[in-house]
């Protein structure tokens, strides 16, 4: 079953342990992420130089006596310096590159690991989880992800070298300062820590408010026609004012917060390194240290204190991914609950299309268990055989399309298409028998070739051609600006109904499927485009089996068989003289429907 749990555009926070689900992704790496800690240490080493390249400036570089000698050891040293300062610069560059690459292919690999499962998912799961969610786990969470690996990671993993090289150092140097820095992070770390966590809460409830003002924003965007219809812009627009006031004032609440630990922060850090300072001011007075000596250890106290920050920040970067890595591992442990057999059958249609059989089929919705849209509904359809299927809508009409299709699996029954029953054959080779026109046609962002060109990829501009030009649309397509290579869809030129229909009928031609699904349009069109979709319609159902939703008499007339379905079963079949003669469902549709 698939189900996604709580819906909210805001990461979680989740427990560090979720980061491990990564592993898995950073594995065809390993090479990469040695070279990344290979230059994170060096440029941690480097780092940890500068201090005692200081500490040599100033003893060996200012103490010296005589000015010749003072001179000359100074170029010396400064030379040193910037021999130090070269080394970090390479190896901090090296380690920012190879890191970031790592950030950046992580999350692509993430991103279209979760797009390639989330597209074989079954109907039931886009019921469920809505498309803005699964919107917002590609691009939100994969992003967290991404600045966890390709960035808080090494910053927090070169904060760890480095502190723990600062106070190595430190005990090494001057053991007895050592007491001080301890008591120095610890005044200042436990606050920051109890600070910090009420400062990380504040803001995942301000991301919470961006995201509500997005939600608003997407909602009134897509519906803007109804909008303008009731001249609501003005109160859209006070909606919205009012949802970003709310994230402003939360913004502003952890602002405020955020800046008291800031204030705290540096006082308390500075007045502690200053006593530090203080009392290494003495020692040196004393003759007990040197200055160099001095010098050198509070840059190192400088560097552990900052480390120390940095880590508490890193993690709460950390926990966060942790909670985008859960949900995105959630999505893609979802499995779907149609699958395809492990050793698929064969079937074969006949030349002259597809036989269906439906026997017993009861079929429940997943998420309307207690009413079937089909009972006990028994089908048979011989090959190249064009059968309608009428009846009052919610009757069960498109329910025996998704079911032929397998988007669902029924309950009780048996289907078989040319014999095999269709949870036995590959879905691969299940959907490519079967061609369908939906009612609402589909027209992709992309040109008029290429979007007939969707049903059999690799076919050549003749054979889409040929295809248009049996679906009655080579015609009107010739005459669009740029031809076939004109841009359909939202950014393109917008086609009227009964031309997307005969695009639509065109993709289902190339496909060249034994059997064909088409659910007719209820829309009106005007007398000319009726006229080419039902002759479109006509050349699609030649040479194979087709199953079409019809609303229209002139389809009817044209089908084989007409069965009528009514609460999910069939009520009566025949030909339209048959069934009006029995004066039953049939004739009361068709005086409603069918008087044009
Ligand atoms: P028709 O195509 O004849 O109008 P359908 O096959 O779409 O009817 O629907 C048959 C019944 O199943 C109706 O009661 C409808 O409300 C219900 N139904 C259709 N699709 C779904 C769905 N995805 N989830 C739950 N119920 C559905």
């Amino acid at each position: 079953m698939a189900s996604l749990p709580s819906s909210s555009t805001a990461p979680a926070k989740g427990s560090p342990r979720s980061l491990s689900g990564l592993v898995p992704f950073l594995k065809p790496y390993r090479g990469r992420i040695t070279l990344a800690a290979i230059f994170l240490v060096l440029a941690a080493m480097a780092t940890l130089v500068f201090p005692l390249a200081l500490r040599g400036l100033i003893d060996g570089g200012l103490s010296t006596a005589d000015k010749g000698t003072q001179v000359l050891a100074l170029r010396e040293h400064f030379v040193e310096l910037f021999g130090v300062a070269v080394a970090l610069g390479f190896f901090s560059a090296a380690r920012f590159y190879t890191v970031s690459w790592l950030g950046e292919r992580v999350t692509a690999d993430l991103r279209n690991a979760v797009y390639a499962h989330v597209l074989r998912q079954s109907p039931e799961f886009f019921e469920t989880a809505q498309t803005g969610e699964v919107l917002s786990r590609l691009t939100t969470d994969t992003t967290l992800v991404q600045t966890v690996v390709g960035s808080s990671l090494s910053v927090g993993l070169r904060n760890l070298v480095m502190g723990t090289g600062a106070m190595g150092m430190l005990v090494w140097t001057n053991p007895y300062v050592m007491t001080q820095v301890l008591g120095i992070l610890v005044v200042v770390v436990l606050p920051s820590v109890w600070f910090g966590r009420r400062v990380r809460k504040l803001s995942r409830a301000s991301q919470d408010r961006v995201a509500d003002s997005s939600a608003i924003a997407a909602e009134v965007l897509g519906a803007i026609p109804v909008v303008q219809s009731y001249t609501a812009e003005a109160r859209e627009a006070a909606r919205f004012d009012a949802s970003t006031t709310n994230a402003f004032d939360t913004a502003v609440r952890r602002t405020r917060a955020r800046a008291v630990l800031i204030v705290f922060i540096i006082i308390a850090t500075s007045a502690a390194l200053l006593w530090g300072l203080y009392q290494g001011t003495q020692a040196v007075l004393a003759g007990k240290i040197t200055a160099g000596h001095l010098g050198q250890t509070v840059v190192y106290v400088i560097m552990l204190a900052g480390s120390v920050g940095v880590l508490s920040e890193v993690y709460g970067d950390l926990l966060r991914a942790a909670g985008a890595t859960e949900r995105l591992m959630e999505l893609l442990d979802s499995r779907s609950p149609v699958v395809s057999p492990e050793n698929p059958a064969a079937a074969r249609a006949t030349q002259a299309g597809s036989a269906i059989e439906m026997v017993a089929v009861t079929f429940n919705y997943p998420s309307r268990p207690a009413t079937p849209a089909l009972r006990e509904f028994n089908l048979e359809v011989a090959p190249g055989e064009t059968v309608a299927l009428v009846g009052p809508s919610g009757a069960g009409k498109s329910t025996v399309f998704q079911l032929l299709l397998r988007f669902y699996d029924p309950a009780q029954g048996d289907i078989r298409l040319d014999g095999v029953p269709t949870r036995e054959l590959s879905l691969h080779d299940l959907r490519q028998r079967i061609g369908i026109v939906p009612q609402d046609a589909v027209v992709f962002s992309t040109s008029a070739m290429e979007n007939i060109r969707y049903g059999k990829p690799g076919a050549s501009d003749a054979e889409v051609v040929a295809a248009a030009t049996a679906a009655f649309a080579h015609d009107f397509l010739t005459a669009l600006p740029e031809g076939y290579d004109t841009f359909l869809g939202e950014r393109g030129v917008r086609l009227s109904g009964g031309q997307r229909q005969r695009i639509a009928i065109a993709r289902a031609i190339l496909k060249n499927p034994p059997l064909l699904l088409l659910d007719e349009a209820t829309s009106a069109l005007d007398a000319e485009s009726e006229r080419m979709v039902q002759a479109a319609l006509e050349s699609a159902m030649q040479g194979r089996t087709t199953l079409v939703i019809a609303h229209r008499l002139a389809t009817v007339q044209k089908a084989d068989r007409i069965i009528v379905l009514d609460h999910g079963r069939i009520v009566e079949q025949g030909t339209h003289e048959t069934l009006m003669a029995v004066n039953g469902v049939y004739a009361r549709l068709a005086a409603l429907q069918f008087m044009d």
